[in-house]
């Protein structure tokens, strides 16, 4: 077992949000849409938020409507925009005391502007390393990314997170892969790892997140998925497949909206869905009528149009996005001369934003 430090009391007093339940700890999966966005309020008022989705102006919202008056940290699972966009305007709200992060600068124009409303707030980067923080009365260990992951990859750097409440166990790992997952494995012992009560899918239900090897060891009761419209088949079938082969309940943030969990001193919870219920496997949506009560023929989710395949469209070809910027195209839109795949990242329709 690696040696764990602690941040002995750091974020203990002070810091009080008026949305915190006495003696409950609530987890909410943030409805998003394509993207994933995690509100941790401890039982003292503490907030920390991981990852805060592709929308500054749907962060905002979500902040209001759940009451949030004060955060204590932001954590940046990875530097991909579906998870940072919004922690620029929590950071400017709230200047939480610490900014996690796996210490990658990502190369956009998003990155830039939360290193500089990081900056502007006085919050203190926190890199990513063997740590506990204590949440008020929750522990959080940190999950850096382990060593060897490829310094140019996002995703293998991405930090996870592993909540304790009492008996209660929650764990998130951005948009990890098998390599990452693999490493983790040789790093902690299984019963560090599971059996988990609430877990975030990885990548929000990527081919190439979850595996068997590392749902073996996570053994999830609850699955939630941290996804909106998109053109990469998020969440794949692989994935729910494996979800449903380790018995997990799916919840997802499109289909379920806002997914929250509420921890009783002790451990027991509840979760809760804004909309729907979740089930094993998550059935596939009834777009008008309410959720029916005997079995429904099952129907592919909604997407918008797959985007044109991956070769740059118009004739005209960029390398990167750094030379998207440098010819004041940023950011591209699918259709637009040059956008391509490649530069689309989370596969919005919007390259190098
Ligand atoms: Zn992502």
């Amino acid at each position: 077992m690696r040696r764990l430090l602690i941040l002995a009391a750091l974020l203990g007093g002070g810091v009080v949000a008026q949305t915190a339940l006495p003696g409950v700890l609530t987890i909410r999966f943030l409805n998003v849409g394509q993207g994933d966005a995690v509100l941790i309020t401890a039982p003292e008022g503490q907030g920390l938020l991981y990852d805060g989705g592709r929308s500054e102006k749907r962060m905002t919202e979500l902040l209001g409507k759940y009451g949030v008056k004060s955060l204590a940290v932001v954590a940046a699972s990875h530097g991909d925009a579906d998870h940072i966009t919004g922690l620029i305007p929590a950071v400017q709200m709230f200047k939480p005391k610490f900014f996690l992060n796996n210490g990658i600068a990502a190369t956009t124009q998003t990155f830039g502007k939360l290193t500089a409303a990081v900056k502007t707030a006085g919050t203190q980067g926190l890199l990513a390393k063997d740590q506990v923080i204590n949440l008020g009365s929750v522990k959080v260990t940190i999950l850096p990314p382990p060593p060897g992951m490829p310094k140019t990859d996002q995703n293998l750097n991405s930090i996870g997170l592993l909540i304790e409440y009492g008996t209660f166990k929650a764990l998130m790992t951005g948009d990890s892969e098998s390599a990452e997952t693999a490493a983790w494995l040789k790093a902690y012992p299984a019963s560090t790892l599971g059996p988990i009560n609430v877990y975030k899918s990885i990548h929000h239900g990527a081919k190439n997140g979850d595996n068997l090897a590392w749902l073996n060891a996570v053994r999830p009761t609850d699955v939630v998925i941290g996804v909106g419209p998109n053109n990469y088949g998020h969440p794949t079938s692989e994935a729910l497949a494996l979800y449903k082969s380790v018995n997990a309940a799916i919840y997802r943030t499109d289909l379920n909206g806002t997914v929250t969990v509420t921890v009783q001193p002790g451990g027991k919870y509840s979760l809760s869905a804004e909309k729907g219920t979740g089930t094993a496997p998550q059935a596939a949506p009834v777009p008008t009528a309410p959720a029916p009560t005997a079995p429904a023929p099952a129907a592919p989710p909604r997407l918008p149009p797959a985007l044109p395949p991956s070769s740059p469209s118009g004739g005209v070809v960029y390398p990167n996005c750094a030379a998207v910027r440098a010819a004041g195209r940023a950011p591209l839109l699918v259709g637009q001369p040059g956008y391509s795949r490649k530069l689309d990242r989370d596969g919005d329709g919007r390259a190098c934003e």
